[in-house]
């Protein structure tokens, strides 16, 4: 397994200079989506990983001694609620040395733009979805402006199996292509416990056929669901709260239980799910493609 140390780069006195960029118009995703921009109150969730997204978009933050790291943006909105959360939670956005991304799709990258701005961070993504990032477009619906983000550039790209490393913590990168090409998921070790930060198995608005979202996508998920098929994560979690249950683990931890995130069957079953719903999409986009042909 490849190991490289990320030399995080501070770009502050820069970062002071550029304003962030403007966030696109008040989304019509906004309107039907509106937990993806309601503020929740940010918390610790196990050792010093902290959630600080919106009540319906994840971001984390993981805090080191040589400066913190945060995955994911939330939408273009989102920025200013998570630099107000990570200073709830007594931190500051500008020791976030390294940024990182779940997948590029506007709903998780559409903060990284501004994020990186306030905070000078070095941005690390994968090679599949750089296109896409720094292009600001969803890939395989290019010309559908509704779906674009404020592009961002990507400082150093990762690959399966390498890692990430600041301050003792060190994240490893999973490639688990489908949702979109260079989709991420990352692990690591917290008190002793293994925790998964998981890109998305989801269909949701990806065609698989006629024509595909992205050459190879049926195999990239096939892959991705062989590939997790033994994962148990001691801590599972996710770039939407609802995929690892959040709210009703949160007030399980309110109430006094610490271990309220530790469950290594949560992702089994997310994933078995996430397969079944897959294969059904499949079958059904494939039947739909052969009726439109007769
Ligand atoms: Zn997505």
């Amino acid at each position: 397994m490849k190991s490289r140390r990320i030399a995080a780069l501070c770009f502050a006195a820069f970062a002071a200079l550029s304003a962030p960029p403007a966030a696109h118009a008040e989304s019509k995703w906004a309107q039907s989506n509106p937990d993806w921009v309601e503020a929740v109150e940010p918390f610790r969730v196990i050792g010093d990983i902290y959630y600080v997204g919106s009540r319906g978009l994840s971001s984390f933050l993981i805090t080191t001694s040589e400066g913190d790291i945060l995955i994911d943006g939330g939408m273009p909105e989102n920025a200013p609620m998570i630099a107000a959360n990570i200073e709830k939670l007594g931190f500051d956005i500008k020791d976030v040395r390294i940024l990182l991304n779940s997948h590029a799709h506007f709903d998780h990258t559409g903060g990284l733009a501004a994020l990186k701005a306030m905070s000078g961070a070095e941005f690390i993504a994968s090679e599949g979805d750089k296109s896409a990032l720094e292009g600001g477009f969803y890939l395989g619906f290019e010309n559908d402006h509704d779906l674009d983000a404020p592009p961002v550039e990507v400082d150093s790209t990762i690959h399966d199996g390498e890692t990430v490393n600041l301050g003792g913590v060190i994240l490893t990168a999973h490639l688990t292509p489908g949702h979109t090409r260079g989709c991420t998921s990352w692990t690591m070790e917290m008190e002793g416990r293994s925790v998964l930060f998981f890109c998305s198995a989801s269909v949701a608005a990806n065609r698989l056929v006629d024509p595909p979202q992205y050459q190879g996508i049926v195999a990239d998920y096939e892959k991705t669901f062989e590939q997790t098929k033994d994962w148990r994560p001691d801590v599972f979690l996710a770039n939407h709260p609802f995929f690892f249950g959040m709210e009703e683990r949160r007030q399980r931890l309110l109430a006094g239980d610490e271990n309220a995130f530790v469950d290594a069957e949560a992702f089994p079953a997310y994933i078995a799910a996430a397969k079944d719903a897959f294969e059904k999409a499949l079958a059904e986009q494939k039947a739909q493609a052969a009726a439109k042909k007769e």
